[in-house]
Formats: structure tokens, sequence, C-alpha cells
């Protein structure tokens, strides 16, 4: 279907951010525990996960994507909780591969996973459109893994999904890892040497002080700048240029006698969201599996665009409603955490916020 209303491109907010990147969570639930986003304590037996009559349906998802896709949204990642628990995910997959841009180019689509279901869901994810899927993993030390994810899942399990989806066509496949000082610092070079050689993009994430209930504290965050400068010590790395939109310094390694870096044997990229904080170029509006759209992961509320749905406005009031939301965005949060504006602890902030896993990340 055509975009409606092209006068609002291009559409800005106040600091000039153009809207890019949408982010879309499909389930407030998973079947992982890592400490950092559903800590065990919190996110116990009782804890009051949305029904499913709250949760937007692949077809409420895919109109919603529409006019935001029509307003400038090139890429689109789906995320959660986690995403392959929501069933039969690769039809909303297909619904959004048909998406096209204004000037009809298909979306960069791309889903963010623990993995624990991918060997199960690559081909059908792939058959359905996917385009890129990035897999969160901390840790390549099965015992230090298990303790990570608190339900006792084995590393191996996440590796053979990471190869099942390199098998069904997923091109170079990104792997996060977020860093906890002694918790998995130790893994760093590990995980190095490892995915080494292999055509993945290790991604190295600092720990942040998202939601409320993983207890965040400054000493706990490892800067990327160290965690450069140890890999530099064993591999010889070459910064690689800044795709646009992309949130990572990217590195690619060099072989021996060479300063051109070589595309086979991946690269390393670095998400230094608390160290640098990228605020001025954030281009990305975020998708509450219940239908609220945030402008920051750090927001303490969202703008309901589920009662719009279900009270049946037309698209143009939609685009409208979004478009307007978006030209008075301000949020720079990570900036004033930086500038000393906000407090350092999660604790001495007086507005509860949104968990990274009713969000996404
Ligand atoms: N369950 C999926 C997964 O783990 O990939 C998707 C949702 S998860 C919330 C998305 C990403 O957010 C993961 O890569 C996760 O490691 C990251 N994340 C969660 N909490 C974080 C935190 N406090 N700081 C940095 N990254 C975090
Ligand atoms: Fe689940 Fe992902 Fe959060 Fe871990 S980071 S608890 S896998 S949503
Ligand atoms: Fe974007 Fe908010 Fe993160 Fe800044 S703090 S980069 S505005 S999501």
């Amino acid at each position: 279907m055509p975009s409606t209303l092209q006068p609002f491109l291009p559409l800005l907010d106040t600091l000039n951010r153009p809207l890019h990147d949408l982010r879309i969570s499909v389930t407030d639930r998973c079947n992982f525990r890592c400490a950092y986003c559903m800590p065990k304590a919190v996110f116990g037996k009782d804890y009051p996960y949305l029904p499913h009559s709250a949760l937007l349906s692949f077809e409420e998802i895919t109109r919603l994507a529409r006019q935001f896709v029509a307003l400038g949204v090139r890429k689109i990642r789906l995320t959660g909780g986690e995403p392959l628990l929501r069933k039969n995910i690769e039809r909303l997959v297909e619904q959004l591969a048909m998406l096209r841009t204004p000037d009809g180019h298909p979306l960069d689509l791309a889903l963010t996973t623990n993995g624990s279901l991918l060997t199960q869901k690559a081909r059908a994810l792939k058959d359905a459109g996917l385009t890129r899927i990035t897999v969160s993993l901390d840790s390549l030390d099965d015992a230090t893994f298990r303790r990570m994810n608190d339900m006792d899942f084995p590393v191996h399990s996440v590796l053979e999904g990471i190869a099942t989806a390199q098998s069904a066509g997923f091109g170079r496949i990104k792997i996060n890892m977020v860093v906890q000082r002694g918790v998995n610092d130790h893994e760093v070079l590990p995980m190095a040497r490892y995915f080494h050689g292999h055509n993945v993009a290790l991604r190295f994430i600092e720990y942040m002080d998202v939601g409320s209930t993983n207890g965040w504290q400054a000493k706990q965050v490892v800067p990327s700048e160290q965690l450069l400068a140890q890999l530099q010590q064993h591999f010889h790395l070459t910064e690689l240029p800044r795709q646009s939109g992309e949130t990572a310094t990217r590195w690619g390694y060099c072989r021996t006698n060479s300063t051109g870096a070589d595309p086979s044997l991946g690269e390393l990229g670095f998400i230094s969201s608390v160290s640098q904080a990228f605020c001025r170029s954030c281009t990305r509006a975020r998708l509450s599996t219940e239908g609220q759209l945030y402008l920051c992961l750090f927001a303490h509320q969202g703008h309901d665009l589920r009662s719009l749905l279900r009270n049946g406005v037309d698209d143009t009031t939609l685009q409208t409603r979004i478009a307007t939301i978006w030209q008075q965005r301000q949020d720079r949060y990570s900036e004033l955490r930086s500038l000393g504006q906000i407090p350092n602890t999660v604790v001495d902030q007086p507005l509860r916020r949104i968990e990274m896993s009713y969000i996404g990340g």
C-alpha cells in the first residue's frame, strides 16, 4: 500500500534526528533469566506477564509497521523477551517482508534472539524473508553461560543454533556479548579467539542501566576502550567505517604483514552506550508488545497506539499521530547521564523505567 503522508518526509525530531529504525517487541516472556535483564527474584512464577488479549496481533503489528515505513523507517528488528517464543513468529516475518519503503525498497528485517530455539527455527525464518540475525551470547564457558542465563541452559545448543542459521543462508551473523566486570569479562578474549575466522561480527556491549530491576552499578561496566586495548594485544585490528544507523564502532582483523582488514576473518564491534553516548545519532523508535510507542530505551512512559488501532482509526490518523509524537521527541538519556545530569545509580532515580525484556534491546 502506498504511503499516504509524504509531506511528513523527512520526519525529524527536535534534535534533527530522522526516524529510521523500529524495534518491535513481540513478547514480554523469556525462557532465560539473565540477571542483567530478567532477574529471577523479580521475574518469578507469579510475575504478571501480559495476557494474550493485550498483545498486538500480527495483523496489528504489520499495519503499524506499514505506517512507520511510510514515515521513513527502513529497518525493523524483532525482539522481546525472547521473540522465538512467540508462536508462528515466521508468519509475522512473512508479512513484514512484504512491506516496501516509499521508494520501493524492501526493508532490512532483523531479529535478536538468545539462540535457544534457533536450531528449530532458522530455516523457517530464512524462508519467510528475515534478512539478518543477531544472537546474544555472553560466554563460551558452559558453567558461566548456565549461571548467566540462570536456567541451566547449555552453551552448545546456542552454538548449534548459530551454525544452523549460517547453513540456512544467513549472511554475517552478529553475536552480542554484554560484558559485566567480575561476571564474564574473563570470557572476552576466548570469545574473540573462538569467532576469529568465522564469518561473524562479535560485538561487546557495555552493561547498561536499563530498567529498574537489575541493580546496575557503574563499577560493573567495562568501558569499550579497555576491551579494545586488551584485544589489540592479541589481534592486529584496523578500524572500519561506521555504517549508517550503526551504534557500534567496528574493527576488522588484518592478516600478518597486511594493514587492510580481511573480511573473511569476521569483525569486532563495540557498543559503548555508557562510556560514549550516541544519542545525537539515535534514529530508533520502539514498539512494545502491547502497542506502546517508546522514543528511548530509558523512557518512563509510552504512547498508546493500540487504542488507536482498536478504536478503528484510519491510516492517515495513525501516521499523523506517530509523526507528531516523533516531531516532539527530545530524548537523550545517555548523553544527560554522561553530563552528570542524571544520577549514576538506578536506585537514585525516582521514576520507574521500562524493563529491557518489555521493550527489547
Ligand atoms: N531475548 C533476546 C536476546 O537476549 O537476544 C532479545 C531481547 S534482549 C532484551 C535484547 C538484547 O538486550 C540482548 O542482546 C541482551 O543481551 C541485551 N541486554 C539486556 N539487558 C541489558 C543490559 N542491562 N545492558 C546491556 N544489554 C542488555
Ligand atoms: Fe531473556 Fe534476552 Fe533478557 Fe536474557 S537478555 S533474559 S535472553 S530477554
Ligand atoms: Fe537513543 Fe535513548 Fe539510548 Fe540515547 S539513551 S541512544 S536517545 S535510546
